[in-house]
Protein backbone atom coordinates (compact mmCIF):
# COMPACT_ATOMS: atom_id res chain seq x y z
CA UNK A 1 0.00 0.00 0.00
CA UNK A 2 2.68 2.16 1.06
CA UNK A 3 4.61 1.44 -2.16
CA UNK A 4 1.71 2.25 -4.39
CA UNK A 5 1.36 5.67 -2.71
CA UNK A 6 5.03 6.99 -3.57
CA UNK A 7 4.61 5.58 -7.15
CA UNK A 8 1.42 7.47 -7.46
CA UNK A 9 3.23 10.87 -5.75
CA UNK A 10 6.36 9.91 -8.42
CA UNK A 11 3.75 10.11 -11.63
CA UNK A 12 1.93 13.14 -10.78
CA UNK A 13 5.42 15.24 -9.55
CA UNK A 14 7.24 14.13 -13.44
CA UNK A 15 6.33 17.38 -14.31
CA UNK A 16 8.36 19.34 -11.67
CA UNK A 17 11.12 16.10 -11.38
CA UNK A 18 11.87 17.46 -15.16
CA UNK A 19 12.09 20.87 -14.25
CA UNK A 20 14.48 20.12 -11.71
CA UNK A 21 16.49 17.95 -13.61
CA UNK A 22 16.88 20.91 -16.65
CA UNK A 23 17.94 23.17 -14.21
CA UNK A 24 20.88 20.72 -13.06
CA UNK A 25 21.55 20.27 -17.13
CA UNK A 26 22.24 23.90 -17.72
CA UNK A 27 25.44 24.22 -15.17
CA UNK A 28 28.18 23.25 -17.92
CA UNK A 29 29.86 21.53 -15.35
CA UNK A 30 32.22 19.79 -17.67
CA UNK A 31 35.24 18.34 -15.54
CA UNK A 32 38.20 18.48 -17.52
CA UNK A 33 38.62 21.87 -18.65
CA UNK A 34 39.82 24.15 -16.06
CA UNK A 35 37.43 26.92 -17.99
CA UNK A 36 34.34 25.40 -16.18
CA UNK A 37 36.27 24.80 -12.26
CA UNK A 38 33.29 27.29 -10.92
CA UNK A 39 30.28 25.80 -12.66
CA UNK A 40 31.50 22.08 -11.20
CA UNK A 41 31.37 24.25 -7.38
CA UNK A 42 28.08 25.47 -8.52
CA UNK A 43 26.83 22.00 -9.84
CA UNK A 44 27.44 20.93 -6.26
CA UNK A 45 26.35 23.68 -4.68
CA UNK A 46 22.81 22.78 -6.41
CA UNK A 47 22.83 18.98 -5.32
CA UNK A 48 23.30 20.25 -2.01
CA UNK A 49 20.57 22.65 -1.75
CA UNK A 50 18.15 19.92 -3.58
CA UNK A 51 19.00 17.28 -0.84
CA UNK A 52 18.59 19.75 1.73
CA UNK A 53 15.54 20.46 0.56
CA UNK A 54 14.50 17.14 0.87
CA UNK A 55 15.83 16.93 4.51
CA UNK A 56 18.88 15.36 3.54
CA UNK A 57 22.00 16.46 5.65
CA UNK A 58 24.47 17.38 3.38
CA UNK A 59 27.28 19.08 2.26
CA UNK A 60 29.82 20.57 0.04
CA UNK A 61 33.35 18.53 0.64
CA UNK A 62 36.11 20.18 -0.67
CA UNK A 63 39.12 17.93 -2.80
CA UNK A 64 42.64 19.00 -4.67
CA UNK A 65 40.44 18.72 -7.69
CA UNK A 66 36.46 19.11 -8.29
CA UNK A 67 34.16 18.51 -5.00
CA UNK A 68 32.47 15.33 -3.66
CA UNK A 69 28.63 15.80 -2.59
CA UNK A 70 27.83 13.89 0.76
CA UNK A 71 24.56 13.92 1.86
CA UNK A 72 23.13 11.31 5.20
CA UNK A 73 19.79 10.44 6.28
CA UNK A 74 18.85 8.06 8.73
CA UNK A 75 16.09 5.33 8.31
CA UNK A 76 14.80 2.01 10.12
CA UNK A 77 16.42 -0.41 6.72
CA UNK A 78 19.98 -1.17 5.98
CA UNK A 79 22.75 1.93 5.02
CA UNK A 80 22.87 2.21 1.33
CA UNK A 81 25.42 4.14 -0.62
CA UNK A 82 24.36 5.99 -3.53
CA UNK A 83 26.78 7.30 -5.94
CA UNK A 84 26.32 9.40 -9.06
CA UNK A 85 28.40 11.83 -10.79
CA UNK A 86 27.72 15.47 -11.51
CA UNK A 87 30.54 16.18 -13.98
CA UNK A 88 29.91 16.16 -17.96
CA UNK A 89 32.18 15.10 -20.93
CA UNK A 90 32.87 18.36 -23.11
CA UNK A 91 30.97 19.06 -26.08
CA UNK A 92 32.79 20.23 -28.96
CA UNK A 93 32.32 19.44 -31.86
CA UNK A 94 29.37 21.63 -30.99
CA UNK A 95 28.34 22.29 -35.05
CA UNK A 96 27.42 18.87 -34.53
CA UNK A 97 24.53 19.28 -31.83
CA UNK A 98 21.16 20.40 -32.85
CA UNK A 99 20.99 22.64 -30.08
CA UNK A 100 22.89 24.33 -26.98
CA UNK A 101 24.31 21.43 -25.03
CA UNK A 102 23.23 23.48 -21.89
CA UNK A 103 20.32 24.79 -23.21
CA UNK A 104 18.62 21.47 -22.71
CA UNK A 105 15.07 20.50 -23.61
CA UNK A 106 12.19 18.04 -23.85
CA UNK A 107 11.69 17.06 -27.22
CA UNK A 108 9.54 14.63 -29.33
CA UNK A 109 11.39 12.16 -31.12
CA UNK A 110 9.76 9.67 -33.18
CA UNK A 111 6.33 10.15 -30.89
CA UNK A 112 8.28 9.40 -27.93
CA UNK A 113 9.92 12.24 -25.28
CA UNK A 114 13.38 12.96 -24.38
CA UNK A 115 15.50 14.94 -22.54
CA UNK A 116 18.65 16.44 -24.86
CA UNK A 117 21.30 18.05 -23.43
CA UNK A 118 24.67 17.71 -22.25
CA UNK A 119 25.02 14.82 -18.81
CA UNK A 120 20.60 14.46 -19.80
CA UNK A 121 21.72 10.48 -19.29
CA UNK A 122 25.28 10.18 -18.26
CA UNK A 123 24.97 11.11 -15.40
CA UNK A 124 22.83 14.00 -13.99
CA UNK A 125 19.50 12.11 -15.51
CA UNK A 126 20.58 8.50 -13.89
CA UNK A 127 21.95 10.66 -10.44
CA UNK A 128 18.39 12.53 -10.10
CA UNK A 129 16.47 9.27 -10.69
CA UNK A 130 17.45 8.14 -7.48
CA UNK A 131 17.16 11.52 -5.90
CA UNK A 132 13.86 12.09 -6.96
CA UNK A 133 12.56 8.58 -5.47
CA UNK A 134 13.73 9.64 -2.02
CA UNK A 135 11.89 13.12 -2.27
CA UNK A 136 8.63 11.24 -3.45
CA UNK A 137 8.93 8.71 -0.31
CA UNK A 138 10.26 11.17 1.94
CA UNK A 139 7.31 13.50 1.21
CA UNK A 140 4.54 10.50 1.66
CA UNK A 141 6.12 9.11 4.54
CA UNK A 142 7.73 12.03 6.09
CA UNK A 143 10.89 9.68 6.36
CA UNK A 144 13.10 7.29 4.24
CA UNK A 145 12.88 3.33 4.44
CA UNK A 146 16.68 2.82 4.98
CA UNK A 147 19.16 5.03 6.36
CA UNK A 148 21.16 6.66 3.05
CA UNK A 149 24.55 8.33 2.65
CA UNK A 150 24.38 10.11 -0.86
CA UNK A 151 27.99 10.56 -2.73
CA UNK A 152 28.38 11.94 -5.72
CA UNK A 153 31.19 12.79 -7.57
CA UNK A 154 32.46 15.92 -10.07
CA UNK A 155 35.45 14.30 -11.69
CA UNK A 156 34.37 10.95 -13.08
CA UNK A 157 34.62 11.84 -16.71
CA UNK A 158 38.50 13.23 -16.34
CA UNK A 159 39.91 9.91 -14.21
CA UNK A 160 38.55 10.25 -10.88
CA UNK A 161 41.83 11.39 -9.40
CA UNK A 162 40.52 12.60 -6.08
CA UNK A 163 38.21 9.76 -5.25
CA UNK A 164 40.37 6.87 -4.11
CA UNK A 165 42.21 9.61 -1.75
CA UNK A 166 38.56 10.51 -0.39
CA UNK A 167 37.22 7.41 0.05
CA UNK A 168 39.94 5.99 2.06
CA UNK A 169 39.78 9.61 4.30
CA UNK A 170 36.34 9.41 4.15
CA UNK A 171 35.82 5.31 4.48
CA UNK A 172 34.20 5.10 8.04
CA UNK A 173 31.84 7.73 6.80
CA UNK A 174 31.16 5.81 3.43
CA UNK A 175 31.07 2.44 4.78
CA UNK A 176 27.53 1.04 4.34
CA UNK A 177 25.41 -2.54 3.97
CA UNK A 178 25.35 -2.17 -0.20
CA UNK A 179 26.45 0.36 -2.29
CA UNK A 180 24.09 0.97 -5.75
CA UNK A 181 25.92 2.87 -8.33
CA UNK A 182 23.55 4.42 -11.10
CA UNK A 183 25.70 4.87 -13.97
CA UNK A 184 24.68 2.21 -16.17
CA UNK A 185 22.15 1.46 -18.83
CA UNK A 186 19.87 -1.30 -19.42
CA UNK A 187 19.77 -4.16 -22.07
CA UNK A 188 18.15 -3.50 -25.25
CA UNK A 189 15.09 -1.05 -24.79
CA UNK A 190 13.65 -2.61 -21.89
CA UNK A 191 15.10 -5.33 -19.39
CA UNK A 192 16.67 -3.73 -16.52
CA UNK A 193 20.54 -5.14 -15.41
CA UNK A 194 22.18 -5.34 -12.41
CA UNK A 195 26.22 -5.32 -13.48
CA UNK A 196 27.84 -7.84 -11.36
CA UNK A 197 30.88 -8.86 -13.23
CA UNK A 198 33.15 -6.30 -14.45
CA UNK A 199 36.03 -7.52 -16.37
CA UNK A 200 39.70 -6.30 -15.64
CA UNK A 201 42.71 -5.61 -17.58
CA UNK A 202 45.94 -6.50 -18.34
CA UNK A 203 48.59 -4.96 -20.94
CA UNK A 204 52.19 -5.98 -22.19
CA UNK A 205 53.82 -3.23 -24.50
CA UNK A 206 57.30 -4.73 -25.29
CA UNK A 207 60.35 -4.53 -27.94
CA UNK A 208 62.62 -7.72 -28.99
CA UNK A 209 65.90 -6.90 -30.23
CA UNK A 210 67.67 -9.14 -33.07
CA UNK A 211 70.70 -7.91 -34.94
CA UNK A 212 72.41 -4.91 -33.29
CA UNK A 213 71.31 -2.78 -36.57
CA UNK A 214 69.07 -2.40 -39.17
CA UNK A 215 69.84 -4.76 -41.98
CA UNK A 216 69.75 -4.70 -45.71
CA UNK A 217 68.04 -7.82 -46.98
CA UNK A 218 70.16 -8.27 -50.54
CA UNK A 219 73.30 -8.71 -47.99
CA UNK A 220 71.53 -10.29 -45.12
CA UNK A 221 68.17 -12.06 -45.92
CA UNK A 222 68.12 -15.82 -45.83
CA UNK A 223 71.00 -16.23 -43.29
CA UNK A 224 69.73 -13.35 -40.57
CA UNK A 225 66.95 -13.84 -38.00
CA UNK A 226 64.29 -11.16 -38.61
CA UNK A 227 62.40 -10.14 -35.39
CA UNK A 228 59.27 -9.29 -37.18
CA UNK A 229 59.50 -13.21 -38.29
CA UNK A 230 59.71 -14.14 -34.58
CA UNK A 231 57.68 -11.59 -32.86
CA UNK A 232 54.54 -13.12 -35.91
CA UNK A 233 55.13 -15.95 -34.97
CA UNK A 234 54.60 -15.56 -30.92
CA UNK A 235 51.83 -13.10 -31.67
CA UNK A 236 49.63 -15.56 -33.86
CA UNK A 237 50.36 -18.50 -31.20
CA UNK A 238 48.46 -17.00 -28.27
CA UNK A 239 45.01 -18.24 -29.56
CA UNK A 240 44.41 -21.95 -31.09
CA UNK A 241 41.80 -22.83 -33.90
CA UNK A 242 39.15 -23.17 -31.38
CA UNK A 243 39.65 -19.36 -30.08
CA UNK A 244 41.28 -20.35 -27.10
CA UNK A 245 44.08 -18.54 -25.19
CA UNK A 246 47.20 -20.87 -25.39
CA UNK A 247 49.47 -19.45 -22.40
CA UNK A 248 49.62 -21.79 -19.30
CA UNK A 249 47.78 -21.41 -16.56
CA UNK A 250 46.05 -18.82 -18.24
CA UNK A 251 42.52 -20.18 -17.80
CA UNK A 252 42.84 -20.81 -13.39
CA UNK A 253 40.67 -18.71 -11.72
CA UNK A 254 37.75 -18.57 -14.51
CA UNK A 255 35.07 -19.59 -13.14
CA UNK A 256 31.46 -21.27 -14.82
CA UNK A 257 28.49 -19.21 -14.45
CA UNK A 258 25.93 -19.65 -11.73
CA UNK A 259 23.14 -21.78 -13.56
CA UNK A 260 20.37 -19.55 -13.05
CA UNK A 261 22.64 -16.75 -14.53
CA UNK A 262 23.77 -19.00 -17.37
CA UNK A 263 19.38 -18.75 -17.90
CA UNK A 264 19.13 -15.65 -17.84
CA UNK A 265 22.16 -14.75 -20.23
CA UNK A 266 19.71 -17.39 -22.66
CA UNK A 267 16.65 -15.75 -21.74
CA UNK A 268 18.39 -12.29 -23.15
CA UNK A 269 18.50 -14.01 -26.76
CA UNK A 270 21.30 -11.48 -27.76
CA UNK A 271 21.55 -11.30 -31.59
CA UNK A 272 24.77 -11.88 -31.98
CA UNK A 273 24.53 -11.65 -35.79
CA UNK A 274 23.15 -7.92 -35.67
CA UNK A 275 25.84 -6.59 -32.84
CA UNK A 276 28.70 -7.94 -35.70
CA UNK A 277 27.00 -6.79 -38.16
CA UNK A 278 26.63 -2.98 -37.37
CA UNK A 279 30.70 -3.27 -37.42
CA UNK A 280 30.92 -5.32 -40.64
CA UNK A 281 31.66 -8.56 -39.41
CA UNK A 282 29.66 -11.88 -38.96
CA UNK A 283 31.28 -14.95 -36.95
CA UNK A 284 31.96 -14.52 -33.09
CA UNK A 285 35.70 -14.98 -32.66
CA UNK A 286 35.83 -16.20 -29.07
CA UNK A 287 35.93 -19.52 -28.18
CA UNK A 288 33.89 -21.25 -30.19
CA UNK A 289 31.84 -23.44 -27.51
CA UNK A 290 30.87 -20.78 -25.84
CA UNK A 291 27.81 -18.24 -26.24
CA UNK A 292 28.76 -15.08 -28.08
CA UNK A 293 27.44 -12.91 -24.66
CA UNK A 294 29.31 -15.04 -22.88
CA UNK A 295 32.77 -14.08 -24.96
CA UNK A 296 31.85 -10.03 -24.40
CA UNK A 297 30.78 -10.49 -20.11
CA UNK A 298 32.42 -13.62 -18.69
CA UNK A 299 35.26 -14.81 -20.41
CA UNK A 300 38.91 -13.51 -20.71
CA UNK A 301 40.68 -12.71 -23.92
CA UNK A 302 43.72 -11.60 -25.08
CA UNK A 303 44.15 -8.96 -28.11
CA UNK A 304 47.21 -7.74 -30.04
CA UNK A 305 46.23 -3.97 -29.74
CA UNK A 306 49.24 -2.81 -31.83
CA UNK A 307 52.01 -3.92 -33.64
CA UNK A 308 55.29 -2.12 -35.49
CA UNK A 309 58.71 -2.71 -36.76
CA UNK A 310 61.19 -2.12 -40.32
CA UNK A 311 59.84 0.39 -42.43
CA UNK A 312 56.52 1.43 -43.02
CA UNK A 313 57.11 4.75 -44.86
CA UNK A 314 55.97 4.83 -48.82
CA UNK A 315 57.61 3.31 -51.30
CA UNK A 316 59.61 0.36 -49.96
CA UNK A 317 62.81 -0.41 -48.34
CA UNK A 318 64.40 -3.97 -48.10
CA UNK A 319 65.36 -3.63 -44.18
CA UNK A 320 65.40 -6.38 -42.01
CA UNK A 321 64.77 -4.61 -39.06
CA UNK A 322 66.67 -4.66 -35.36
CA UNK A 323 63.76 -5.01 -33.71
CA UNK A 324 59.98 -5.47 -33.64
CA UNK A 325 57.06 -4.63 -30.98
CA UNK A 326 54.05 -4.70 -30.07
CA UNK A 327 51.31 -4.06 -27.16
CA UNK A 328 48.78 -6.62 -25.93
CA UNK A 329 46.04 -6.76 -23.16
CA UNK A 330 44.17 -9.41 -21.06
CA UNK A 331 40.14 -8.92 -20.65
CA UNK A 332 40.19 -10.75 -16.57
CA UNK A 333 37.67 -11.97 -15.26
CA UNK A 334 36.93 -14.02 -11.90
CA UNK A 335 39.52 -14.56 -9.82
CA UNK A 336 42.26 -14.17 -12.39
CA UNK A 337 45.90 -13.31 -11.20
CA UNK A 338 47.20 -10.35 -13.14
CA UNK A 339 50.38 -10.98 -11.87
CA UNK A 340 50.81 -14.80 -12.65
CA UNK A 341 49.45 -13.94 -16.61
CA UNK A 342 51.91 -11.68 -17.05
CA UNK A 343 55.06 -14.29 -15.84
CA UNK A 344 53.18 -16.90 -18.11
CA UNK A 345 52.91 -14.00 -20.37
CA UNK A 346 56.77 -13.54 -20.38
CA UNK A 347 57.66 -17.21 -19.72
CA UNK A 348 55.91 -17.37 -23.02
CA UNK A 349 57.78 -15.07 -25.24
CA UNK A 350 61.07 -15.90 -23.84
CA UNK A 351 60.60 -19.09 -24.23
CA UNK A 352 59.94 -18.58 -28.09
CA UNK A 353 62.95 -15.98 -28.50
CA UNK A 354 66.61 -17.12 -30.21
CA UNK A 355 68.84 -17.16 -27.63
CA UNK A 356 70.18 -14.28 -28.52
CA UNK A 357 67.75 -11.79 -28.82
CA UNK A 358 66.61 -9.51 -25.82
CA UNK A 359 63.68 -7.94 -24.91
CA UNK A 360 62.25 -4.76 -22.84
CA UNK A 361 59.25 -4.11 -21.35
CA UNK A 362 57.29 -1.06 -20.93
CA UNK A 363 55.16 -2.33 -18.01
CA UNK A 364 51.46 -0.78 -16.92
CA UNK A 365 50.05 -1.90 -13.78
CA UNK A 366 47.26 -4.43 -13.68
CA UNK A 367 43.66 -4.82 -12.48
CA UNK A 368 42.29 -7.86 -11.49
CA UNK A 369 37.87 -8.20 -12.14
CA UNK A 370 35.10 -7.29 -9.73
CA UNK A 371 32.54 -9.76 -8.86
CA UNK A 372 30.11 -9.00 -6.37
CA UNK A 373 28.54 -11.29 -4.51
CA UNK A 374 25.25 -12.39 -5.65
CA UNK A 375 24.24 -14.20 -2.55
CA UNK A 376 23.91 -11.09 -0.72
CA UNK A 377 20.09 -11.07 -0.52
CA UNK A 378 20.06 -7.22 -1.65
CA UNK A 379 20.95 -8.65 -5.18
CA UNK A 380 17.88 -10.58 -5.70
CA UNK A 381 15.77 -8.03 -3.83
CA UNK A 382 16.99 -5.25 -6.30
CA UNK A 383 16.39 -7.59 -9.16
CA UNK A 384 12.76 -8.97 -7.99
CA UNK A 385 11.90 -4.63 -7.65
CA UNK A 386 13.11 -3.86 -10.93
CA UNK A 387 11.28 -6.88 -12.45
CA UNK A 388 8.09 -5.38 -11.30
CA UNK A 389 8.62 -2.83 -12.92
CA UNK A 390 9.45 -3.06 -16.44
CA UNK A 391 8.12 -5.46 -18.83
CA UNK A 392 11.12 -7.77 -18.58
CA UNK A 393 12.40 -9.11 -15.66
CA UNK A 394 15.56 -7.47 -14.58
CA UNK A 395 19.17 -9.77 -15.27
CA UNK A 396 22.25 -10.05 -14.16
CA UNK A 397 24.77 -8.98 -16.67
CA UNK A 398 28.54 -8.81 -17.67
CA UNK A 399 30.23 -5.58 -18.46
CA UNK A 400 33.03 -5.95 -20.95
CA UNK A 401 34.54 -2.82 -20.19
CA UNK A 402 35.80 -1.87 -16.72
CA UNK A 403 34.23 0.74 -14.36
CA UNK A 404 36.89 1.09 -11.24
CA UNK A 405 34.18 2.75 -8.88
CA UNK A 406 32.44 -0.41 -8.25
CA UNK A 407 36.57 -2.20 -7.27
CA UNK A 408 37.11 0.44 -4.77
CA UNK A 409 34.00 0.04 -3.28
CA UNK A 410 34.80 -3.44 -2.54
CA UNK A 411 38.47 -2.86 -1.80
CA UNK A 412 38.24 0.45 0.17
CA UNK A 413 35.07 0.28 1.61
CA UNK A 414 34.57 -3.78 1.67
CA UNK A 415 30.75 -3.26 0.12
CA UNK A 416 29.31 -4.92 -2.56
CA UNK A 417 28.14 -2.75 -5.51
CA UNK A 418 24.92 -3.19 -7.44
CA UNK A 419 25.34 -1.10 -10.87
CA UNK A 420 21.82 -0.52 -12.02
CA UNK A 421 21.15 2.41 -14.65
CA UNK A 422 18.54 3.25 -17.12
CA UNK A 423 20.77 4.39 -20.10
CA UNK A 424 20.20 3.45 -23.57
CA UNK A 425 22.64 2.37 -25.98
CA UNK A 426 21.55 5.17 -28.72
CA UNK A 427 21.41 7.70 -26.07
CA UNK A 428 24.78 9.36 -27.40
CA UNK A 429 26.69 10.04 -24.01
CA UNK A 430 29.75 11.68 -24.67
CA UNK A 431 28.30 12.78 -28.06
CA UNK A 432 26.98 15.18 -29.53
CA UNK A 433 23.06 15.35 -29.15
CA UNK A 434 22.89 13.15 -25.90
CA UNK A 435 19.71 12.65 -24.59
CA UNK A 436 17.45 10.59 -21.95
CA UNK A 437 14.16 8.37 -22.40
CA UNK A 438 11.82 10.61 -20.36
CA UNK A 439 10.39 6.87 -20.23
CA UNK A 440 13.57 5.60 -19.11
CA UNK A 441 14.11 8.77 -16.23
CA UNK A 442 10.55 7.76 -15.00
CA UNK A 443 10.93 4.03 -14.98
CA UNK A 444 14.25 4.99 -13.05
CA UNK A 445 12.48 7.16 -10.49
CA UNK A 446 9.98 4.65 -9.95
CA UNK A 447 12.51 1.26 -10.15
CA UNK A 448 14.68 3.02 -7.00
CA UNK A 449 11.15 3.50 -5.15
CA UNK A 450 10.60 0.35 -5.75
CA UNK A 451 14.22 -1.38 -4.75
CA UNK A 452 14.08 0.66 -1.29
CA UNK A 453 11.04 -0.62 -0.30
CA UNK A 454 12.39 -4.66 -0.95
CA UNK A 455 15.72 -3.38 0.64
CA UNK A 456 14.11 -2.31 3.87
CA UNK A 457 11.81 -5.22 4.05
CA UNK A 458 13.44 -8.10 6.44
CA UNK A 459 14.39 -11.30 5.18
ZN1 LIG B 1 29.05 8.28 -16.32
Amino acid sequence: MSLETVLSRIDQDLPAAIERLLELLRIPSISTDPAYRNDCQTAADWLVSDLQSIGIESEKRQTPGHPMVVGHIDGPGPHILFYGHYDVQPVDPLDLWDRDPFDPALEDVDGHKVIRGRGSSDDKGQLMTFVEACRAWKSVHGSLPCKITFFFEGEEESGSPSLIPFMKENAEELKSDVALICDTGLFGDSTPTIVTMLRGLLGEDFTITGPDRDLHSGMYGGIAMNPIRVLTRILADLHDDTGRVTLPGFYDGVEELPEDVLAQWQGLNFDHAAFLGEVGLKEPAGEQDRMPIEMIWSRPTCDVNGIWGGYTGAGFKTVLPSQASAKVSFRLVGKQDPDAIRKSFRDYVESRLPEEFSIEYRTEKGSPASQMSIDNPAFEKARRALSDEWPHPAAYVGCGGSIPIAGYFKDILGTDAMLIGFGKDDDQIHSPNEKYDLSSFHHGVRSWARILDALAKQG
